[in-house]
């Protein structure tokens, strides 16, 4: 990445050195915010100025004060509000984080669960579990018939978690990859093959 500063003619180096220095800050958090691409190969500090993938969508993390802790999404920041006394406090501030994000993973994947569920006639759905799972982003189980889903799907778009859950409870008809898995998974979801796209993005498999 690169920084490119316009700057009127008459200017000198030294002017635009001091301007550059005023705004510095906000270049820093420029740069933090657009530099980042994929969540889960950042370390994250959880401090002002981060990028955050929620559902899709890239948000810049904004830490505030406020007299009591809490996370709020708005239009296209992630809100962290921590009391005065623990601002210094960073593995507070990822706590914090963190559990907001589990809270919201358990919710949008249930949620999601369940929306699925309802596109198929099984009388016995299967159970799902959310875990953190290395290179899947979701599997089936035959033994115990129960879904995982992967906790960072909360970083991939709802249509796109929505094709993990679709995908995975077409295996509960059909076991393997064959040509009949595909023809029903089609038939839920005629447009998987984009939502696969989606996720491609992110890095994990879909079944392994
Ligand atoms: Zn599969």
């Amino acid at each position: 990445m690169e920084l490119i500063v316009r700057s009127p003619f008459e200017k000198s180096l030294e002017e635009i050195e001091n301007f550059l220095m005023r705004k510095i800050q906000w270049v820093r958090k420029q740069l933090a915010f657009f530099g980042t691409q994929e969540p889960a190969q950042v370390e994250r500090r959880y401090i002002s100025g981060e990028a955050h993938y929620y559902l899709g969508r890239q948000y810049m993390l904004e830490v505030a004060e406020s007299h009591r802790e809490y996370v709020s999404v708005s239009r296209e920041r992630i809100m962290l509000y921590r009391r005065s006394e623990n601002s210094r406090d960073l593995m507070g501030a990822k706590q914090l984080f963190l559990k907001w994000q589990s809270e919201m993973v358990a919710k949008h994947l249930n949620e999601r669960y369940r929306a699925m569920s309802r596109l198929f006639d099984y009388k016995d759905i299967p159970t799902m579990e959310i875990k953190a799972m290395e290179k899947r982003w979701g599997s089936y189980r035959v033994k115990t018939k129960s879904i995982a889903l992967n906790a960072k799907l909360i970083h991939a778009p709802l249509d796109a978690i929505d094709y993990v859950i679709v995908h995975e409870l077409c295996h509960h008809e059909h076991h393997d990859h064959g040509k009949e898995f595909y023809k029903l998974l089609s038939r839920k979801m005629p447009n998987w093959q984009v939502e696969k796209k989606k996720l491609e993005r992110y890095g994990a498999l879909v079944c392994g």
